[in-house]
Order: C-alpha cells, then sequence, then structure tokens
C-alpha cells in the first residue's frame, strides 16, 4: 500500500466475533476521525438517495452502517498464520480429510452486496494435519472483505497449501450472488459454483472425481 493511501478504519485487530462492535452503540475501538468520516459518508449517501438523514428512523444509521461493513470486512485484519495458531500436527494419514458444507458470507467487490453459501474443503495430508476447526476460520480469513468468488476460491486453497504443504487440495464454493438476484437481470435461483483444485486433485482423476462427488452430492443433516 503506498504511504499516502488511506489509512483504513480498523485500528483493532478484531477477534473472530467482532467483540469490539456493539450495535447499540456502546464504544468501539474502530474510531477515530476516520469513523466520523464513514459516518458522514453514509448520512450523504443517504442523501444523494433522496432521503432525509435526520428523521428518527435513520438518525443512528450512518453509525450502523459504518460499524457494520467495517464487521463484515474484519478479514483485512485477520491472517491465516495468526488464524491458524499452533494447530498443525504431525500425523501420518495419507487419506482425503473434507470439512463439508461450510457456511460462508462474503461482499461482491462491483456491487458491496454479499454473496453467500456453502464452501467444501478436502485436503490430503502430507505428514501434517490442522484443526479441522481451523478450515472454516481460514474461510473466515478471506470471506470477509471484498471479494469476487474465483478469487475467494483460489485464495483459500493457496493458504491451505501454504500451511500444510499437503500432497493436493480442492475447494468448491456455491453461492447465491444478491447482485445478480436483487438486480436487473433477477435470477434468483441461480447459484455460482467455482472451484480450485492443486496437486492430486488436479493430476490424479480418481481423487478430482472422489473430491468432486462428495462436494456435490446432497447434503444430510446427521440429526
Ligand atoms: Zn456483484
Amino acid at each position: 500500500m503506498a504511504a499516502d493511501a488511506p489509512r483504513p478504519l480498523h485500528t483493532a485487530r478484531l477477534d473472530a466475533h467482532g467483540d469490539s462492535f456493539d450495535d447499540n452503540g456502546a464504544a468501539t475501538d474502530i474510531g477515530g476521525d476516520r469513523y466520523l468520516e464513514f459516518e458522514n459518508l453514509v448520512r450523504r449517501q443517504l442523501e444523494l438517495l433522496g432521503e432525509e438523514p435526520e428523521r428518527a428512523g435513520l438518525a443512528k444509521t450512518p453509525s450502523r452502517v459504518a460499524k457494520s461493513l467495517t464487521w463484515l470486512t474484519r478479514g483485512y485484519q485477520m491472517d491465516v498464520a495468526d488464524v491458524v495458531g499452533d494447530a498443525v500436527f504431525a500425523e501420518e494419514h495419507h487419506s482425503m480429510v473434507m470439512v463439508r458444507d461450510i457456511e460462508l458470507y462474503s461482499m461482491c467487490e462491483h456491487h458491496m452486496l454479499p454473496f453467500f453459501g456453502k464452501a467444501h474443503i478436502a485436503y490430503i495430508p502430507n505428514g501434517t494435519i490442522v484443526g479441522l476447526s481451523k478450515l472454516p476460520r481460514i474461510v473466515e480469513v478471506f470471506s470477509r472483505r471484498l471479494q469476487v468468488q474465483e478469487r475467494l476460491t483460489e485464495q483459500i486453497a493457496a493458504a491451505i497449501e501454504d500451511v500444510l504443504h499437503p500432497l493436493g487440495v480442492g475447494v468448491v464454493i456455491e453461492a447465491y450472488h444478491l447482485c445478480m438476484m436483487m438486480r436487473g437481470v433477477e435470477k434468483q435461483n441461480s447459484t455460482t459454483i467455482t472451484s480450485a483444485l492443486r496437486g492430486a486433485f488436479r493430476d490424479d482423476a480418481k481423487t478430482r472425481d472422489e473430491f468432486l462427488r462428495l462436494a456435490h452430492g446432497p447434503s444430510k443433516p446427521l440429526r
């Protein structure tokens, strides 16, 4: 980032639950002048939309929007090394490890509207495994930013490759994009599916087929 680039709003490192934020307007530490600037921009945005920012229902909206957008993009302040911590373990297991149906919420960088769906992640260990709960956390690091689904899918695969140096990684994301569903085209039920396949998942047809069959198979609740 260039030295004179605007400093982002986030000044504090946020935990995964976004506890620095409080929808009731309690004190937060994301603040300072830039936070006020953000509120003013939202107020102006309301005016440009033909609204009256001072009316009762909207009075606190600029503050809420500034907080929620900051929270929804908190991934900028997270990194994979922090999230994974020391949860990498030596293990001689050479079969596919897969976590399916990881909830995913992101925002498209073209319209700043949400897209949401599920990620399915698998890897084949090469001497180390990662705590299973860390896979959804890695998804958070990259999904809680302005994104395109294609890049998000690749970034998750690259991160797992960096952490584990596995024999292969596969990531499939299926998502609904509000910018498609709510705007002109109104393709209400279309999902966008992206995949990133590396190592054995790309080179070995049997592994790839097994992964894609598991990823695209029907999900049924265990309970
Ligand atoms: Zn979009």
